[in-house]
């Protein structure tokens, strides 16, 4: 067997190779751009940060050959989702509302992963304010997935797949609100990690839907995610929604057990049926047990309702005042707001804006609005009380292969459909996480959904069903 590639090693003997002489770290970024131009033709970097990204290289090195020792994350380069924002970087959340808005301060875990020597390599593309499932809503136009760009590489977080799965970083940060990090991840057949709600800080991500939004992580290299995770973890000052009592390492345990919901996996649907063949097929490793859940047909409403009233409340900062674009030639105040919004928003947001509005509006906001927070508690209840029983609850992340970048549905609610095993993660704040594996020679990725504060059993499980069911 040929080594592979410096690029494609574990953080671990990058950081090695680095410290021993082995290689330099501009040596290993100048590589990681090699390939960033030679994937250009799908889309999945909006900026890429050559220069800065190769002078700070520099700088470490010069620093560690002057005796310095370096932070738990050197040698690590990695790719932000265009809507975390990076001082003085533009960020738009892919949507022109943001064209020409740079940053003029860091997000909590860009500052947390720099204090650690991370270096960024540039930002990545993504539904217009991470709403779609598919990375074509953007006003830098469709990713493609890197196995085959005929197809979708997935969404909202597409740019951040891509960006793993073809070897330009090592670490991805993305963020996830239904999906947005475990979907495109499992498309592009990479690891991919959505924490539990209130483990990491939110501050300077471009918000959607508040109280679902979480940070994540996509990599190969799963020994690297649960690292940048120790790091982003933790109170923040800014954020008084990371929970104070956020998940501690307390080691885990080897005799796992794992739950799964038949009904999750339709009957006939090759690409599920496949799915539940790889996860039974891993009772050697785990105690295996299966439960009813009552709430699935809930998933997609609750969630749609919920989101969107968020989205509609959240969204309502970006009027022509203070951020990025604003609608010239107008006469009047109102005028200015209606042309920005209207030329600013992309089909989708101003369509998710509408229903949004709508669920809260008076007359309405009972029957929608409150109705779906109190399913919503159902649902997260009922998920605990299964995690009270077991250790992870085991379902797919997707129902079949991507989409065609062509493709349109006839109806909109089919794509929201699709987002119906990742969701629940979502509505229920547990940790989660996308884990490609291989069985009978066929891919796929198997979703374990955890107990909260214990992503670091997600890790060890992840390691495990990888080492037993080889990508
Ligand atoms: N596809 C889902 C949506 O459009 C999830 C998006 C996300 O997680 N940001 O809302």
């Amino acid at each position: 067997m040929t080594e592979p590639s410096l690029i494609a090693r574990p953080l671990a003997d990058i950081r090695r190779a680095i410290l021993s002489g082995e290689t330099s770290l501009e040596a290993l970024v100048s590589s990681y751009l090699d390939v960033i131009e030679s994937t250009r033709h799908l889309n999945a970097f909006v900026h890429v940060f050559a220069e800065d990204a190769i002078q700070q290289a520099r700088l470490l090195d010069q620093k560690i050959v002057d005796g310095y020792i370096p932070g738990r994350l050197l040698g690590a380069i990695v790719s932000v989702k265009d809507n975390i924002c990076i001082q003085g970087k533009p960020v738009s959340a892919a949507s022109h509302i943001l064209a020409d808005y740079t940053s003029p301060f860091h997000a909590t875990p860009i500052e947390r992963i720099l204090a650690e020597d991370a270096i960024l390599i540039g930002t990545t593309n993504c539904d217009e304010f991470g709403m779609g499932s598919s990375s074509t809503n953007s006003r830098y136009g469709p990713v493609r997935n890197g196995a085959d760009d005929t197809k979708i590489a997935g969404g909202s977080s597409g740019g951040a797949a891509v960006s793993v799965q073809t070897g330009t970083c090592n670490l991805a940060l993305g963020t996830d609100t239904g999906g947005s990090i475990r979907q495109p991840a499992a498309f592009c057949h990479v690891p991919g990690f959505k924490p539990g709600y209130g483990s990491v800080s939110r501050h300077g991500m471009i918000a959607y839907a508040s109280s679902f939004d979480q940070m994540g992580i996509i990599s190969r290299d799963v020994a690297a995610m649960k690292l940048c995770f120790d790091i982003l973890k933790g109170p923040d000052e800014f954020d008084s929604t990371v929970s104070k009592n956020a998940p501690t390492d307390q080691g885990t345990k080897d005799n796992f057990s794992i739950c799964y919901i038949p009904e999750m996996f339709p009957k006939g649907n090759p690409y599920t049926d496949h799915c539940l063949e790889s996860i039974r097929s891993l009772d050697a490793l785990f105690a295996m047990g299966q439960s009813d859940f009552a709430w699935l047909r809930y998933l997609i409403p609750c969630y749609y309702i919920l989101t969107t009233a968020e989205a509609s409340s959240n969204l309502s900062r970006y009027d022509g005042v203070r951020y990025g674009f604003r609608a010239p030639g107008v006469s009047s105040l109102e005028e200015m707001y209606v042309k920005t919004r209207t030329k600013g928003f992309g089909h989708e947001v101003k369509k998710r804006i509408m229903l949004g509005t709508f669920v809260l509006s008076e007359g309405y906001f009972d029957a929608y609005y409150t109705k779906a927070q109190k399913v919503r508690r159902l649902i997260a209840e009922s998920v605990d009380k299964i995690l009270e029983e077991y250790d992870f609850i085991a379902l797919p992340v997707v129902a079949g292969e991507p989409w065609n970048l062509e493709y349109t549905p006839q109806d909109a609610l089919e794509i929201y459909l699709s987002d119906i095993y990742t969701v629940l993660a979502n509505l229920s704040g547990h940790p989660a996480m996308a884990i490609p594996c291989e069985h009978n020679g066929q891919k796929t990725s198997i979703q374990l959904i955890a107990r909260k504060h214990r992503e670091s059993d997600l890790f060890a499980a992840a390691e495990k069903i990888q080492a037993a069911l080889a990508k």
